[in-house]
């Protein structure tokens, strides 16, 4: 195996790929051999804040990455102080209910000044990435799933309204907690949006892809329906494994069931596996894993065309990140080999 492409969003995308690196790092612990990671992320969660560019699931990533990120509080850099956000709020500039940290400001800052220089966010990124880890940069390629902005917004009713209206998922999550029932999303900008080169070579040329168990509605299902993204996954040759960020019908962390709520589909790990689909039958995944708790629909899912197993998905830590990412390159790994044999099995009729 020499490339892995990882399908993220923000908060589990991150932590399912840092164990994925520890594990890569503890099966191949000569950095020569080891597998290549790329990482495509999910932009449908930015936004102009302040005059500034937030990508909230990029930077999830590259703090997590380069090691800075709060792990008490979940999201943004350790050590944060938020002298800046006073101000803004002083000036009444900004969110007031979503504060940004002065470190994280300072991130918002260079990528802005960048995309202004003219560089794609592409590019931004890669820059942003190159200065971690004294300056040897992150251990994997952060790719924005489009360099074209794609902004997804929530239609709701807001409180004392009579009708619905269209708001930024940012308001929706932040600050409505995702409390408002939400009857459906739409992902501005997306009719125009195109997956960038960088991310169909890396797809193309990928010996395994893994969906990370993100959110599969606006984080996995975002970067899905940028046109072109999801038949270049299919179109893929490596196997595609999908990790389900649903366990004992509840969303791990976070709100993950009022977005699938919201397109109608259960929350169980079963029912995100049909919204993927089979690729047998015209949809992405050749493997999905579950949860132990979930081990009693394992059947349903084979019946759907789908390889599945049920291994521990809680990610805890380091530790237990790095085994369900060697869970995932191992089902990789098992679906290639049993096509190998099929095409051996072929041949030697
Ligand atoms: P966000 O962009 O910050 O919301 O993060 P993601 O989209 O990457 O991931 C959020 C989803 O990760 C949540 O909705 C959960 O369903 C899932 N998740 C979080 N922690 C875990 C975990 O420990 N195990 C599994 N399997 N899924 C998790
Ligand atoms: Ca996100």
């Amino acid at each position: 195996m020499r490339s892995i492409v990882v399908l993220v969003g923000g908060v589990g995308g991150s932590r399912f790929t840092s164990g994925l690196v520890a594990e890569l790092e503890r099966r191949y612990p000569d950095v020569i051999t080891r597998p290549s990671v790329t990482a495509v992320v999910n932009t449908g969660d930015d936004a102009w804040i302040a005059g500034l560019r937030l990508c909230p699931d990029l930077d999830s990533m590259m703090y997590t990455l380069a090691g800075v990120n709060d792990t008490t509080r979940g999201w943004g850099r350790a050590g944060e102080t938020e002298r800046v956000a006073d101000e803004l709020n002083a000036y009444g500039v900004g969110w007031p209910w979503f504060t940004l940290g002065d470190l994280d400001l300072g991130t918002l800052i260079a990528r802005s000044a960048l995309l202004r220089d003219g560089l794609t966010l592409t590019e931004a990124t890669a820059q942003l990435s190159a200065r971690w880890r004294g300056g040897a940069g992150l251990p994997v390629s952060l790719l924005p799933a489009s360099d074209d902005p794609v902004e997804t917004h929530v239609r709701v009713t807001l409180p004392g309204a009579s009708s619905e209206s269209l708001i930024h998922f940012e308001e929706w999550w932040v600050k409505y907690r995702a409390g408002l029932r939400a009857s459906g999303f739409e992902q501005l900008g997306i009719e125009s949006a195109r997956p960038t080169p960088h991310v169909l070579n890396a797809i193309a040329g990928a010996d395994a892809i893994i969906l990370a168990p993100s959110n599969p509605v606006v984080s996995i299902g975002t970067i899905l329906s940028i046109p072109g993204l999801r038949e270049a996954v299919r179109a893929a040759t490596a196997p595609v494994v999908g990790v389900s960020p649903i366990i004992a019908g509840a969303a791990v962390r976070g709100m993950a069931d009022a977005c699938l709520t919201a397109i109608g589909v259960e929350t169980s790990a079963l029912a995100v596996a049909a919204h993927y689909g089979g690729r047998v039958d015209g949809g992405l995944l050749d493997s999905w894993l579950v949860a132990e708790e979930d081990a009693a629909i394992l059947g349903r899912i084979r019946a759907l065309g789908i390889r599945a197993l049920a291994v521990p998905l809680w990610m805890r830590d380091l530790d237990t990140s790095a085994c369900l990412a060697g869970a995932a390159l191992d089902a990789a790994a098992a679906e290639s080999q049993s096509r190998m044999a099929k095409l051996g099995r072929r041949h030697g009729q």
